[in-house]
């Protein structure tokens, strides 16, 4: 459906977009995620935010936020990157998967005339984040991918004042675009969120191999990576499919990938199912550590002891959280305080 250009706030036709082809007869085709859309004069791409208009592509909701909010990084989740510290995070509209479950809805099903956006320049971004105590910046609770330019320059100017810089990410970009975002992305907290391609095309109209490519090509650039899988009753909560991606993770982006395995709770379209049973969380966790990963996480469960950091080699209590009170207790540095093993973590300066 096009967009009614007049409903859109002033001045967001203005901002050319980056990777982008132009085609004959004013079509383009856009390359930032793995859709790879081929857009006519008028229209927009799946994601709703990058328009077409007279052969150009523009990125609308360039320095266009919906959502600004001061977290604990541990809400991301990433617990190996930070720990501790606070991150700003925003968010804009729009959404390159249609996820039947989305938590977020609100902003991901969200279009550019729905009166959500307001202006904020990647300066004051910055601004705000050094203003507001944070090592982090975060673009986070819809897709940044499909935000590309606004996070591209924000995270620039973030790295030169020494802040970290952090995609919460269902990794459907193209190698493109990653290596385009690569000099100012640190961390990238992405999504796994089933096994099988047959999930993602029913439940989130996209595939599952681009993410994995995705996934491997930031590992390559050197981001530091966690992943997180939200176990469905009945649609990707089989040992077998949890097995395959514990094993894909192992292989692919290495045992010391903290995995976030995480409760799912109804929402959106998808009320047919209840909440995740904790023990299936914590079988799948068990497995995890079976098959080689250092740091298995459970997701969504306040207060459980599987949200803590433990030695893979020795068992002490590294990190303790409840919530998203994190408090460092048995760490020397980046190394177990009682045995000496190297923990795979990024600690902030002063911690
Ligand atoms: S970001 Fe993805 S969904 Fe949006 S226009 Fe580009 S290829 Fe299409």
């Amino acid at each position: 459906m096009a967009i009614d250009d007049a409903a859109i706030p002033a001045g967001s036709i203005t901002h050319e977009a980056r990777q982008y082809e132009k085609l004959e007869d004013n079509f383009v085709h856009c390359s930032v995620c793995a859709h790879r859309c081929r857009i006519k004069d008028g229209g927009h791409g799946i994601c709703g935010v990058r328009v077409n208009r007279g052969g150009v592509l523009y990125a609308a909701t360039y320095g266009k936020i919906s959502a600004e909010a001061v977290d604990p990084i541990e809400k991301k989740p990433l617990f190996h990157y930070l720990p501790g510290t606070l991150s700003y995070s925003l968010g804009s509209v729009g959404c390159n998967f249609q996820c039947e479950h989305c938590q977020n809805w609100h902003i991901s099903r969200a279009t550019l005339t729905d009166g959500l956006l307001r202006s904020l320049s990647p300066e004051e971004g910055v601004a705000k984040a050094r203003g507001t105590g944070c090592r982090s910046i975060s673009w986070t609770y819809n897709e940044p991918t499909i935000w590309h330019e606004y996070p591209r320059e924000m995270g620039t100017l973030a790295r030169a004042k020494g802040l970290g810089t952090v995609y919460v990410t269902n990794g459907y970009i193209t190698e493109e675009a990653l290596a385009d975002i690569a000099p100012m992305l640190e961390a990238f907290r992405v999504d796994l969120k089933a096994f099988t391609e047959e999930f993602y095309r029913k439940v989130c109209r996209a595939k599952l191999q681009p993410v994995l490519d995705a996934s491997v090509k930031a590992r390559e650039l050197g981001m530091h990576i966690e992943t997180v899988t939200l176990v469905i009753p009945g649609l990707n909560d089989s040992m077998e499919e949890m097995e395959g991606l514990i094993r894909w993770v192992v292989e692919n982006l290495g045992p010391s990938t903290p995995m976030h395995f995480s409760r799912f709770h109804p929402d959106y379209r998808m009320q047919d199912r209840d909440a995740t049973p904790v023990a299936t969380l914590e079988k799948i966790s068990r497995r995890a550590r079976e098959l080689g990963i250092r740091f298995p996480y459970l997701g969504n469960v306040p207060g459980h002891p599987l949200e803590n950091t433990t030695c893979p080699k020795c068992g002490a209590l590294l990190i303790e959280r409840t919530g998203y009170q994190t408090r460092i207790r048995g760490l020397k540095g980046d190394r177990c305080g009682e045995c000496g093993e190297t923990i795979e973590i990024r600690l902030a300066t002063g911690t």
